[in-house]
Formats: structure tokens, C-alpha cells, sequence
């Protein structure tokens, strides 16, 4: 079945539930093909994606290596399970992997089908290992306002927008959110230097609470759809050191910054913080096909894997298509030494914002972690409010329109994390994009 570009539109009003956006929404685009860093619609345009999908395309779009890869696997085992008393090759050599890139003790693997599963598997975990140590009160999970953490009811509990729970209630109980770790926005901590001011209330929270009642902190240890929110240096080994102290376990949300977007395989190694669980999905595969996989400490292991084992599992855990594809794309990311890719086109691309929009009323700040970028809008430079927003008007939609550039607003910054194969040129191209835009703005 063939169908033309109107014909295709009208389906997807007349069928598809989008979230986000009312049904009356139109002008959707609709894509249909992709290579490196480039998509086209079915109109024949062509599109620079500098938000890699949905921040997670690591190895560009389009590539027949892993197509095949897949295509392989299907005609050889499609999918048996890896629940309970099976196994498959795939699923083990890929956790074999990901043990030896993470950093240690997180040895052992839980695998998902996206990010969000990946969110719940690990609350739940957090939860049962206490319980399973006789520690039953540990019940509460810190979170951070400005948090996301997916759609399912303990990621939308502990998320930090009223978005994800309004209309959603009752959500999950014993979730405690915390002030997030925003540099820019000084006026959050009182005058004082922010990683001491966040101390100083997680203290206070942990108190308040009790220790002996409180299961996990999670967090991502950089907050993207908060706005690509990048903590202090100190932020995440100090928080390490508080909650160590109190028996809490840490668990980093790293559904976006895992898989070389940040320089490294892991947030966590950047910012020298082992947690005791790191949630993982998008970049494993680079979007080719869905997978999730946490990475869990040998403590919390020991205990989930004792007695009965861990309660809990997904159809597709481990799914062979998947693990293998997974397999494929960490050697892509390995042999086209992507990692420190992200970090030298991420710099390039960093200071081609700066020199090109830096100097504009408009933006107050361009901030960014290897290919994890943005460009905080503001109406005043010295006062840092925040730039209104005229949703008929959003500037990533006009970007779009004006240059066929494809980046996201997330909470009053305009958002990058292209493929971390995008080149120079590329990188110039996003840059003027935004600047022939922003320039216009008041
Ligand atoms: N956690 C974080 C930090 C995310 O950014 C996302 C998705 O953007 C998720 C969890 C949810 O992942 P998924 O959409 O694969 O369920």
C-alpha cells in the first residue's frame, strides 16, 4: 500500500493518538526516510535533526550495518524470552558488555523495552532490596522538581512538572521532591553556593523523613527535558556521600545522558558518581529498535537474586532482535571512537552557539555537556526572566519552518543532541538556524 502525503496525513488525524498535542493539531510532518543526520517527509523536504529523535539517535539514522544486523538475528531466533528458566546468547553477550563498560560494582543487567519500564524496574528494585533486607519502612523515593523520568506511575510521581500528575491522581505515595541544580538561576539557592545550599536540604529532607524511611534518590544527573540542566561539579559525589551515610540507595536516570552522549558511556563517569542502579534505554540501540537495560550493583543483585528472586518481568526482557542490535551499535559507537566524538563536535558546536547567538538580547545562556546543548532564552539578560512564549509561535516550530532545523523547546531553552556522527558543517548549519531566528525575537 502506497500512500500519498494527503492521504497519509488524514489517516494519522483520523487514527493515531498523539500525546502531547490536541487532535486539531495539523501540519504534522511526516517522515519517511533518514541518513546520518538528515530526515525527508513525504513531501520530498529535507530536515537536519539536531535533536537525534528523541535524544537518542547516537549513530545517525539510516545505517544498513544495523539494519542487517537485525535482519539476521530475525531469521535466526526472532524472540524467546529470557524470563524465568530460559536464556538467550544475544541477551547474555550483550550483558556481559554493558558489566564491563559500566563502571563497578554494576555488574549485572535487568533488561526493558524503553526508558519508562526502565524507571518503574528500578523503583521497584529500590523498594525490594530494602524489603528483602528487613528494612520494610524504607518506602520513599526522593526526586527533584524540573525532574522526567517517563510516563509510567513512579516515573510520573517522582517527575517534577504537575503535567505528568494532574488528571492522573492518585499517584505513586511516598515520593519527596527537592530543588534541582540550575547554576544559572542563582535565585533558587538563596545567595549561597548552590551544591551547599542542595546539601543542606537534602539533609533536611532526610531528617524530616527519617532515613530509616527512605528507599532511593533518583535523579538524572543531567536534567534534559528540565532544560539540558547541568549540576556543579560537586553536586552528585557529595549527594553520593550524603546518601551512603543514610543507606539510600542512588539511582541515576540515564534513559539520555548513557551511550557517549555525554563523552563516556555513562553520566555517571563523567561526573565520578557510582550509583547503585543506572537506567539506561534510547542510545543502547540508537533507536533502532526499542530496548532498555539497568545496570545494578552486586549488592542490590545479591539481594534481588536470593530466595524467591526479583517479582517482576517484562514479555520482551532480553529480546534477541534487540540485544543484538544493541551489540552492533555499542561496536559502531566503540570503533568510530564516537565517544570522544561527542565530546570534540560537541565543543565545536557549543562555541559556534556562543560566538553565533551569545551576544543576543534574548539569550542568556548556552550551556552543554559533550552533544547535550542548550540555549537558555531569557527577556532580560541582567534579570534572567525567563522570555515569554507565544505557543502559536514557539521558535523551535519556526526554526523548523524557516530552515528545515529540527530542535525541541524544553522549559524556556531550545534544546540539541544531534547523532553524535554530525560534522562541522552540520554544526554550523543548527547554529545560524537558531541565530537567523533568535535574532528577530523580543
Ligand atoms: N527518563 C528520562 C530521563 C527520559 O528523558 C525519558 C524519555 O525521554 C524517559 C525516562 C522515558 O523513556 P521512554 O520514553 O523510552 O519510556
Amino acid at each position: 500500500m502506497t500512500l500519498d502525503a494527503a492521504e497519509l496525513a488524514r489517516l494519522d488525524r483520523a487514527h493515531i493518538i498523539h500525546p502531547y498535542l490536541p487532535g486539531s493539531a495539523t501540519e504534522r510532518i511526516v517522515m519517511t526516510e533518514g541518513a546520518g543526520c538528515r530526515l525527508t517527509d513525504t513531501e520530498g523536504r529535507s530536515y537536519l535533526d539536531a535533536t537525534g529523535g528523541l535524544w537518542l539517535a547516537q549513530v545517525g539514522h539510516g545505517r544498513t550495518d544495523l539494519a542487517d544486523v537485525a535482519h539476521e538475528q530475525m531469521k535466526k531466533l526472532e524472540y524467546f524470552t529470557s524470563f524465568w528458566d530460559f536464556s538467550n546468547d544475544r541477551a547474555i553477550e550483550l550483558a556481559a558488555r554493558l558489566a564491563e563498560l559500566a563502571p563497578d560494582p554494576l555488574n549485572h543487567v535487568y533488561y526493558t523495552s524503553g526508558g519508562s519500564e526502565g524507571v518503574e524496574a528500578a523503583i521497584k528494585m529500590a523498594r525490594y532490596y530494602h524489603h528483602r533486607r528487613g528494612e520494610g519502612s524504607r518506602t520513599w523515593i526522593l526526586a527533584r522538581s524540573k525532574a522526567y523520568h517517563g510516563v509510567g506511575y513512579g516515573g510520573s510521581s517522582a517527575a517534577g512538572f504537575p503535567l505528568y500528575q494532574e488528571g492522573f491522581a492518585p499517584m505513586v505515595p511516598h515520593v519527596s521532591h527537592l530543588t534541582p541544580p540550575w547554576p544559572y538561576r542563582s535565585e533558587l539557592y538563596d545567595g549561597q553556593d548552590p551544591t551547599d545550599f542542595l546539601i543542606r536540604e537534602l539533609e533536611e529532607r532526610i531528617a524530616e523523613i527519617g532515613p530509616e524511611n527512605i528507599a532511593a534518590m533518583v535523579g538524572e544527573p543531567i536534567m534534559g527535558v528540565g532544560g539540558m540542566l547541568v549540576p556543579p561539579a560537586d553536586y552528585w559525589p557529595r549527594v553520593r556521600e550524603v546518601l551512603d551515610r543514610h543507606g539510600i540507595l542512588l539511582i541515576f536516570d540515564e534513559v539520555v545522558t548513557a551511550y557517549g552522549r555525554v563523552g563516556e558511556w555513562f553520566a555517571a563517569q563523567y561526573f565520578e558518581t557510582t550509583p547503585d542502579i543506572i537506567v539506561t534505554a534510547k542510545g543502547i540501540t540508537s533507536g533502532y529498535v526499542p530496548l532498555g537495560a539497568l545496570l545494578v550493583g552486586d549488592h542490590v543483585a545479591e539481594a534481588l537474586l536470593r530466595e524467591q528472586g526479583f517479582p517482576m518481568g517484562y514479555t520482551y526482557n532480553g529480546h534477541p532482535v534487540a540485544t543484538a542490535v544493541a551489540l552492533a551499535n555499542l561496536d559502531v559507537i566503540e570503533k568510530e571512537g564516537l565517544l570522544a566524538r561527542a565530546t570534540t563536535i560537541g565543543s565545536f558546536l557549543h562555541a559556534e552557539l556562543q560566538s553565533q547567538l551569545g551576544e543576543l538580547d534574548v539569550v542568556g545562556e548556552v550551556r552543554s555537556v559533550g552533544m547535550m546543548l542548550a540555549v537558555e532564552l531569557v527577556a532580560d539578560k541582567a534579570t534572567r526572566e525567563p522570555l515569554p512564549l507565544d505557543p502559536e509561535r514557539m521558535p523551535h516550530d519556526v526554526i523548523r519552518r524557516e530552515s528545515g532545523v529540527i530542535v525541541r523547546d524544553s522549559a524556556h531553552s531550545l534544546v540539541l543532541s544531534p547523532p553524535l556522527i554530525m560534522t562541522e558543517a552540520e554544526a554550523k548549519e543548527a547554529a545560524s538556524a537558531l541565530r537567523s531566528v533568535l535574532e528577530r525575537t523580543e
